[in-house]
């Protein structure tokens, strides 16, 4: 008699198919796809649109805002090149995805979200996934002063200029991916490493992210 093999967890082929297509489009990190392929991100979406929550593009969570597609939380991910144990901040919640991707990665996750019904379900979420993220609701633009400064800062609303509290959190050495450009217009994604004080700028490519308000 054979013996039938367990049950596959669910959504684990697509995720797996998630990653495939995250690796062949240049992101090797090991840390970062082991933490996708980890992340139960059916989760974290609208439960109308389930049988997408693997597919590589972005997808609506409500109040015009957006989960961003898959390849760019790994490509922003990567690019902060964390070390298990670092101090990140997430601004801009959303629904916790890319919170949880960091958490399952080891960091230490604080992440900031302003619309309030966002901030309350992720939170609840991330918590029931078992990841210790700290949430909270507020201005992402001002940063989290009490727990600077932060190893790496990544920022998933565009603002028209990089914030200034956010480089003075950055740590000397610190790397912030954030996404810079007009409203609904071309965006550059930015890599912004803090030197001796000053900051240099890497160009990651045109990218196309929701807006972030309440400029400072
Ligand atoms: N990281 C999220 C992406 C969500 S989209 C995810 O993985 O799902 C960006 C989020 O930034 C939205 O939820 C939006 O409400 C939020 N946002 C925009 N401006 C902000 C601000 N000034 N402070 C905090 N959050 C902001």
């Amino acid at each position: 008699m054979t013996q039938s093999s367990p049950n596959p967890a669910p959504y684990s082929e697509p995720r797996e198919r998630m990653v495939d297509l995250i690796r062949r489009r240049g992101v090797k990190d090991s840390l970062v796809l082991e933490a996708m392929r980890s992340v139960p991100r059916h989760k974290l979406v609208p439960s109308g649109q389930l049988e997408y929550a693997y597919a590589d593009h972005p997808m609506p969570i409500g109040h015009r805002q957006t989960i961003s597609q898959p390849y760019i939380v790994a490509l922003m991910t990567k690019s902060l090149e964390l070390s298990t144990w670092d101090r990140v901040l997430d601004v801009g919640t959303g629904s916790g995805y890319q919170a949880a991707v960091l958490a399952e990665m080891g960091m230490e996750v604080y992440t900031i979200e302003r619309i309030p019904e966002l901030h309350e379900t992720a939170a609840k979420a991330l918590e029931d996934m078992g990841y210790d993220v700290h949430c909270r609701l507020g201005n992402g633009y001002e940063g989290w002063p009490e727990h600077a400064p932060y190893d790496g800062i990544v920022v998933a609303a565009a603002p028209s200029q990089i914030p200034e509290p956010l480089i003075d959190q950055l740590a000397e050495g610190g790397r912030m991916v954030i996404p810079v450009g007009r409203v609904h217009g071309y965006q550059t994604l930015w890599k912004v490493i803090k030197e001796n004080g000053e900051i240099r700028k890497v160009d990651l490519g045109g990218v196309a992210f929701v807006p972030c308000v309440d400029e400072g």
